[in-house]
C-alpha cells in the first residue's frame, strides 16, 4: 500500500512538471497544406507539440515543413525513416519505387539548414510517463506496429506506462491490462481516458493518411487529466496535389492523397 502511494506520488510529481495540453502529430511528409490545417484546427487547444517523425518524403514542401515545425511551441521532435533516408542514413533499396523516387527528390531539395536540423533529431524520447518513437519502441525508426500481436511484443520494450508511435499512418489504440490485449479504432467523439492500463497510441498521419480517410489525422493529449483525443482536419488536398504535379511526382503518390490510402 505504502509502495503504491509512493509510486502514485512519484507519478504525480513527474506529471506536474509536464506540459498539460499536447498536440501530437506524426508523418507530415512534406505536406504543408495539411500541416497548416491541423495547426489551425487545434489552435488554442494545445501548449506544446510532440512530433513523431517523418517530416519529409512523399510531399512537395520539405523545407517549408521542417522550418514550420521548428516554430511550434515546446517542440519535441523525433526522426522517422523517411527523414533518415533523406539525409542518407538508410539505403534507398529499402523503399518501394515510388517512395524511392520521392526520397531521391527530397534529398536534392533539402536545404543545408533542413539537413542540419534532421541530422540532430533523436530516435527516442521520454516525457514523464510517455515514451515517444516513430516506429516502435523495439525498433524506433523502422518497425511497423500493424496489429495487436506486434504491439504485444513491443509492450516489453518501453518502461513508461504509455508509448506514442506513428509510421503506419493509421490511427489506433492498443491497450494492455493484466494479461489482456485489445486493439481499438480511433473514437473521434469521446476522449480516451488513460486509466492505469498500459497503452500504445498512434495519432495517424498529418500528410498522408492510409486509413481510407483523406483528412489530416492528429491527436490532443492532456497529460494532467490523462485524456487522449483523436482528431481529423480536412484540408485542400487538391492544392498539395497541384504542387506535386508541378514537380512531376509519380502519379500514384498524387492520387493516393485523395483516396486516403
Ligand atoms: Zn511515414
Amino acid at each position: 500500500m505504502g509502495a503504491t502511494r509512493a509510486a502514485f506520488g512519484f507519478l504525480r510529481s513527474v506529471l506536474s512538471s509536464l506540459p498539460m495540453r499536447v498536440l501530437v502529430i506524426s508523418d507530415i511528409h512534406a505536406n504543408l497544406v495539411a500541416l497548416e490545417a491541423v495547426l489551425e484546427d487545434a489552435a488554442g487547444e494545445y501548449d506544446v507539440v510532440w512530433c513523431l517523425g517523418d517530416l519529409v518524403g512523399y510531399g512537395p514542401d520539405p523545407n517549408e515543413c521542417v522550418e514550420r515545425v521548428q516554430t511550434l511551441p515546446g517542440l519535441r521532435c523525433l526522426i522517422g525513416n523517411h527523414d533518415a533516408a533523406a539525409i542518407g542514413d538508410i539505403d534507398l533499396g529499402e523503399f518501394n519505387p515510388d517512395a524511392r523516387a520521392a526520397v531521391a527528390w527530397t534529398q536534392n531539395a533539402l536545404s543545408s539548414g533542413s539537413l542540419d536540423y534532421i541530422e540532430n533529431l533523436p530516435d527516442r524520447d521520454e516525457q514523464g510517463p510517455f515514451t515517444l518513437v516513430h516506429g516502435s519502441p523495439r525498433q524506433p525508426v523502422w518497425e511497423y506496429i500493424l496489429d495487436r500481436h506486434i504491439a504485444m511484443q513491443n509492450f516489453r520494450h518501453f518502461q513508461t506506462e504509455y508509448c506514442l508511435v506513428g509510421h503506419t499512418h493509421i490511427p489506433v489504440v492498443y491497450r494492455r491490462d493484466s494479461g489482456r490485449q485489445t486493439e481499438s479504432p480511433p473514437d473521434y467523439c469521446h476522449a480516451l481516458v488513460l486509466n492505469g492500463d498500459r497503452f500504445i497510441l498512434n495519432p495517424g498521419s498529418v500528410g498522408q493518411p492510409r486509413d481510407g480517410d483523406p483528412d489530416a489525422a492528429y491527436a490532443l493529449l492532456d497529460t494532467e487529466a490523462l485524456r487522449w483525443q483523436h482528431r481529423r482536419a480536412p484540408y485542400e488536398v487538391a492544392e498539395t496535389q497541384r504542387r506535386m504535379d508541378a514537380l512531376d511526382f509519380p502519379t500514384r503518390l498524387i492520387v493516393r492523397l485523395s483516396q486516403g490510402w
